[in-house]
């Protein structure tokens, strides 16, 4: 599977890790190097920005996604090569899935959680067949491999769906992984 586009997941603030911020930049640099737009939530604070200042500065492709209701409060890049405009949240997350053909997340907070969290249950209920990779910037994602590798154990999560999330601390090797992933071939859950 080649990328045209790939949409990021990263948190609105840095993280308190330098690492977090070297990680964007050189997710920024992969992107840029292999000809790969980027859609993303649109703002400009914390990882999020780091990222699109990136790929920006590059001359690459930067598509933002923004809800008018929020407008007020989320302030738009106003670098972007392009900025959607939608009405919901939910219409944001449908359209930046839309937009690319896999998505990488970077560290993050409640918001980065839950927008990992839905695509990649979307690939279990086939609602999509996209790779999800972790960019695993200073072991930030160790701990939710332990709560997924648990909820497998405790027969909530089936092993394959558990081993659906790519990880790796280094871009060019994440993106290698989601290039050869391949979508499950059953769709059912804990017994899959
Ligand atoms: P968080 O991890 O809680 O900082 O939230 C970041 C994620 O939620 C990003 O991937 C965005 O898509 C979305 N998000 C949260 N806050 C904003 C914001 N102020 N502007 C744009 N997107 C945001």
């Amino acid at each position: 599977m080649s990328f045209h586009r790939l949409c990021v997941f990263a948190g609105s603030s840095h993280g308190n890790d330098p690492a977090f911020a070297d990680a964007a930049r050189a997710l920024a640099t992969e992107l840029l190097r292999r000809d790969i737009g980027m859609v993303y939530g649109g703002a400009q604070t914390g990882l999020m920005g780091v990222t699109a200042d990136g790929v920006l500065d590059g001359g690459g492709e930067v598509i933002g996604v923004i809800p008018t209701g929020l407008g007020d409060r989320e302030i738009a890049h106003p670098g972007l090569s392009d900025l959607q405009m939608v009405s919901t949240m939910h219409e944001r997350k449908a359209l930046m899935g839309d937009l690319a053909d896999g998505f990488v997340v970077l560290p993050g907070g409640l918001g980065t959680l839950e927008e990992l969290m839905e695509v990649v249950t979307w690939n279990q209920l086939g609602i999509h067949a996209k790779p999800v990779g972790l960019l695993d910037a200073g072991g930030y994602w160790a701990p939710l491999h332990a709560l997924i590798g648990h909820a497998a154990d405790q027969g909530f999560v089936s092993y394959g769906s558990a081993q659906m999330l790519r990880s790796d601390p280094e871009p060019a090797a994440l993106l290698d992984a989601m290039a050869a992933w391949r979508p499950p071939q059953t769709r059912r859950w804990v017994d899959a």
